[in-house]
C-alpha cells in the first residue's frame, strides 16, 4: 500500500512537473511567436527556450527508483524537432547532450541514447506522420509514442536494471510523453493557425490582388526597411513606369485580356530585375521598381532593359501581335531620401517622356530637396 501511494505520488509529481513546465513553455512560445520575427533567428530563439527548459528539467530529475531517473528532456527534444523544426530540435538535443556529458557516468550511454532516440522519433514523425491527413489528436498520440523511442536507452543500462526500468520508468515515460505531446501540439497548433491567419491578413493588406506585387502600402513598408548604401559609387534608384496606351488594349480586347497583358508585362520585367529589387504596382498601369545598392550606370542599364524587354516582347491576341511599350521615369539618388521625394521626381521625369515620345527612359539624378537647399544657403 505504501509502495502504491509512493508510486502514485511520483506519478502526480511527474505529471505536475511536466504540466507546469509545459505551461511556462507555451507562454514563452506564444510571446515569441507573436513578436514579428521570422526565419532562422526566430527558430534560434525558440531553440534557446527549449534548451533552457531541457537544462531545468535535467538539473532536477525525478528519482523513479529501480535505477531510473526521469525528466522531460525527451519530450522537449522530440516535440521541438517534430513541431518546430530541426533547428529547435537539434539545439535542444545538443544542449541536453552537453549537459549529460558534463555529469558523466553512471548511465552516460543510456542518457545519450535517450537523447538520440527522442530526436530521431521527433524527426521521423515530422517527415512521415505530420504530412498525413488524419486528426491532430491522433498525430499527437503517435508523436508521444515515437518520442518514447528514447526507451532504447534501456539497452545501454546494466541488464540487472532492465526489469525495474521496464516496469516502472518506461510506463511513466510513455504516458507523460503522450500527454505532453497532446498538450504542446494542441496549444501550438492553435497558436500557429492564429498566426498564419494574421500573416495572411498582413500579406493581403500589402499586396496587389491582381498581380501579386506589393501595393503602395507594401512598397512603403519594404522601402522603410532598406538601409541606404554607404559604399562609394553606390546609390539607390527608383524607376516609375506606366504602360503606353494601355486604355486602348482594354477598349479593343476587353478588360480581361487587359489584365493578362498587364501580367505578361510584369513577368517580362521581373526577369530583368535582381532578386533583391522591390517591384510594386502603385496604380492601374503604374509601377515602381526600387533598385537599392546600385551604381548609377547599372541603374540606367536596368531601366533601359525594362523598357526594351517590353517593347520586343510578343503577345498575340486574336491572331494579332500587340505592340506594347512602357515609358520610364527614373531617379538615381546618392543620398538618403524619402520614397515620396523619389516618386515625385520620377513622376515628373515620366511625365516628360509621355509628353515627348513614350517608349523611352528619362533618367535623372535626384535634385536637392528644398530643405537641403535652404540649409546650404544658411551654411
Ligand atoms: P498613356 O500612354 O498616356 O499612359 O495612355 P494610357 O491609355 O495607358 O492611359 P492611362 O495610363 O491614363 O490609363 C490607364 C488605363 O489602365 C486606364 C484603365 O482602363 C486601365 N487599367 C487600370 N487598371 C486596370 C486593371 O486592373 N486592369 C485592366 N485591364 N486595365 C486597367
Ligand atoms: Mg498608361
Amino acid at each position: 500500500m505504501v509502495l502504491l501511494m509512493d508510486d502514485f505520488s511520483k506519478l502526480l509529481l511527474t505529471f505536475f512537473d511536466a504540466v507546469a513546465m509545459l505551461m511556462a513553455l507555451i507562454l514563452v512560445l506564444s510571446i515569441l511567436h507573436r513578436s514579428d520575427r521570422r526565419g532562422l533567428m526566430h527558430s534560434v530563439q525558440l531553440g534557446a527556450v527549449f534548451s533552457l527548459a531541457a537544462l531545468v528539467t535535467m538539473s532536477d530529475p525525478i528519482d523513479m527508483g529501480a535505477g531510473g531517473i526521469y525528466d522531460m528532456r525527451g519530450l522537449l527534444i522530440g516535440t521541438g524537432m517534430a513541431l518546430l523544426g530541426p533547428v529547435v530540435g537539434l539545439m535542444t538535443a545538443v544542449t541536453a547532450l552537453i549537459f549529460r556529458l558534463s555529469i558523466g557516468p553512471p548511465g552516460l550511454e543510456s542518457g545519450i541514447a535517450l537523447i538520440v532516440g527522442a530526436c530521431a522519433g521527433g524527426l521521423v514523425w515530422r517527415l512521415g506522420i505530420k504530412p498525413k491527413g488524419f486528426a491532430q489528436w491522433k498525430k499527437s498520440i503517435i508523436l508521444g509514442l515515437m518520442i518514447s523511442l528514447q526507451s532504447v536507452g534501456i539497452f545501454f543500462a546494466p541488464p540487472h536494471l532492465w526489469y525495474g526500468v521496464l516496469t516502472q520508468l518506461i510506463p511513466y515515460m510513455v504516458v507523460s510523453n503522450v500527454i505532453g505531446a497532446l498538450v504542446i501540439s494542441h496549444f501550438l497548433s492553435g497558436e500557429l493557425s492564429f498566426l498564419s491567419a494574421a500573416e495572411a491578413l498582413r500579406r493581403d493588406a500589402n499586396t496587389d490582388q491582381l498581380t501579386g506585387l506589393l501595393n503602395r502600402r507594401g512598397l512603403q513598408m519594404a522601402y522603410s526597411q532598406l538601409s541606404f548604401p554607404t559604399a562609394p559609387d553606390q546609390g539607390r534608384a527608383l524607376l516609375y513606369f506606366d504602360i503606353d496606351h494601355f486604355k486602348s488594349v482594354n477598349d479593343s480586347y476587353g478588360h480581361r485580356i487587359g489584365d493578362d497583358v498587364l501580367k505578361h508585362i510584369i513577368s517580362e520585367i521581373s526577369d530583368v530585375l535582381r532578386y533583391q529589387d522591390i517591384f510594386a504596382r502603385i496604380g492601374g498601369d503604374e509601377f515602381v521598381v526600387i533598385l537599392n545598392q546600385i551604381p548609377r550606370s547599372k541603374a540606367e542599364d536596368i531601366a533601359e532593359r525594362c523598357r526594351r524587354v517590353v517593347s520586343v516582347s510578343e503577345i498575340v491576341i486574336d491572331g494579332r501581335v500587340l505592340d506594347l511599350s512602357i515609358s520610364v521615369g527614373a531617379i538615381w539618388a546618392e543620398r538618403a531620401s524619402s520614397i515620396d521625394e523619389l516618386i515625385d521626381q520620377a513622376d515628373a521625369a515620366l511625365y516628360k517622356v509621355k509628353q515627348s515620345s513614350r517608349n523611352n527612359v528619362e533618367f535623372q539624378l535626384l535634385r536637392p530637396s528644398v530643405v537641403a537647399e535652404d540649409s546650404q544657403v544658411a551654411a
